[in-house]
Formats: C-alpha cells, structure tokens, sequence
C-alpha cells in the first residue's frame, strides 16, 4: 500500500561481525506491480472484442437462411473485427513506448508539420460530424523529438476532441511558445470531464463512461499513449475541462530554440 517500504535485506558474516545490507526494492516492485496490471488489463480488454466475435459468428450461422439478419451480423463483425483491431496496434504503441524510453533528441521536428498532419487524420471523422478543426498560433515553433510520435499524440487529441463533441462544434489547435516551452493545445465544445475524473482520464485503460465509449470506438489508451510521447520528449500533458462546455488538453515540449523556416536544407545539402 501507499507509504510502505520494500527493503530486501541480506545478512552476511564478516569476520566477528555481521554484515547487513539492506536494498530498497519500492521502486522495483512498483514497476512489476504496473506491468503485471498491464497484462491482467489487456487480456480483459482482449477478451470483449474475442468473444463479442465468437457469439456474433454463432448467430451469423444460424441465421444463415436469413439474408438480412446475415448482413446486419456481418456488419457487426466487421466493426468488431475493427475495434479489435485497433486495440492490438495501440496496445502495441503503448508497450513500445514503454519500454524505449526517452526519444533522440537531435532531429529538430516542425510544429507545423505535425499539427498539419494529425489534422489530416481526424479529418474524415471530424467532417462525419460536421465539426470544423482550425489551427493557429506560433505555428513556426519547432522542437526535437519524432514526428510521427508526435503525430500520433496530437491526432489523439484531437480524436478525442471530436469524440466527445456533439455535431457543428469547433475543434482548435492552438501553438504558444513561452519561457522555452512549446504548448500544443487542443481546444473543444464537448460533453467535458466531471471534475471527480479529470485525474484518471490519463490511466490505462480509464474511460469516463465504458459504454458511450464503446459507440464511440475509444479503447481507454489513446491519453496514456499521449502522456508517454510527452514524457518522452522530457514534456507534459495537462487537461482543463468543465462538463457541458468542453475540454482543453495540453501538450508541453521543451522548444528547439528555431523557427521552421531554419530547418529548410536546399535540396542535396545532406
Ligand atoms: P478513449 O479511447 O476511451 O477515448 P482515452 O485514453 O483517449 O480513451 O480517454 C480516456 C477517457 O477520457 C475517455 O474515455 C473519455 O471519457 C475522456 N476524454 C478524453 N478526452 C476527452 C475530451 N476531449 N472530452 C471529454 N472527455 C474526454
């Protein structure tokens, strides 16, 4: 529990006295306790999708003189199939990123570049929904990392951004740089965070509402994935939200000291 200390004590002679070390192993076990929550978490996670699958396949064969019912189940097991795929590739992510630690430092990325590109992505999502994504700000910042790292934890952001909003709201991306700092901030309209959760929506697995999420395609690691990019590019992540006016989630990386427009080689300088 909380305020305990692990110590593994070993006793050894030592001529007429007795040698006594004692290593603390909090740290150690914390770590073990973390991963072997990790695998109880995935199997249970892995588990849903499986057997929603096996039962969805059973039903498709026995209706199988049913033409409508064949395809509605169909359907149903391609989304499934979906979820589950989706799962396994951020499942992946995720112990990747755990186990790599801290990302290179010596490839500067442009701020531009990256928002451009998640944006991009949670484009065909975001027009479903008939949501506006916009984007502003010191846009020219660059820092030092990986841009498809970097890419993927914006467009998380910004996933969830369109998410947990309801139809002809606006999504922004604002860029500051300050005292060093580059802050990605990802800015929306939506349902928000009942302030009793705010401090677990970056936990493994956490989902506000388990069953809205579900519809909603959310696998509970998208902000896990985040904190781990941020953490790696020796930054943070840290939210705002009020229910029923929005959320603002933001990503903090230690700035390159450069424009973008230093980072243009002309063509075969390298
Ligand atoms: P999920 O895949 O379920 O979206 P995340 O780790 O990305 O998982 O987010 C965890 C939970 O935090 C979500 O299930 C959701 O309840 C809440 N959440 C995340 N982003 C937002 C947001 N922009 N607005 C409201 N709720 C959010």
């Amino acid at each position: 529990g909380s305020g305990t200390v692990l110590l593994q004590v070993r006793v050894a002679p030592l001529g007429n006295r007795v040698l006594v070390l004692a290593e603390d192993r909090t740290e150690a076990a914390r770590v073990e306790a973390i991963r072997r929550d990790f695998v109880v978490n995935v199997s249970h996670e892995l588990k849903t999708p499986v057997g929603a699958l096996a039962l969805l396949a059973e039903t498709v064969a026995d209706a199988a003189d049913d033409p409508v019912a064949v395809r509605r189940f169909t359907e149903r097991m391609h989304r499934e199939a979906q979820r589950l795929s989706e799962l396994v590739q951020e499942i992946i992510e995720l112990s990747r990123l755990q186990s790599q630690g801290a990302v290179q430092k010596d490839t500067p990325v442009s701020v531009r570049a990256v928002i451009d590109e998640a944006v991009d992505r949670a484009r065909t999502a975001a027009q479903a929904k008939n949501i506006a994504i916009t984007s502003g700000g010191a846009l020219d910042s660059v820092v030092y990392g990986d841009h498809n790292l970097l890419v993927t934890a914006v467009r998380n952001l910004l996933d969830n951004a369109v998410a947990y909003s309801g139809p002809a709201t606006r999504v922004g991306v604002g860029v500051t740089e300050r005292r060093g700092l580059v802050e990605i901030a990802v800015v929306d309209q939506g349902v928000g965070i009942d302030e009793s959760k705010q401090d677990r929506v970056f936990e493994r697995f956490y989902r506000v509402d388990p069953a809205r999420s579900r519809d909603t395609g959310g696998t509970g690691l998208g902000l896990s994935i985040v904190k781990h990019v941020a953490a790696d590019h020796g930054g943070d992540v840290t939210m705002w939200s009020e229910p029923g006016r929005g959320s603002t989630f933001t990503l903090r990386i230690p700035s390159a000291g450069m424009k973008a427009d230093a980072l243009t080689t002309e063509p075969g300088a390298r």
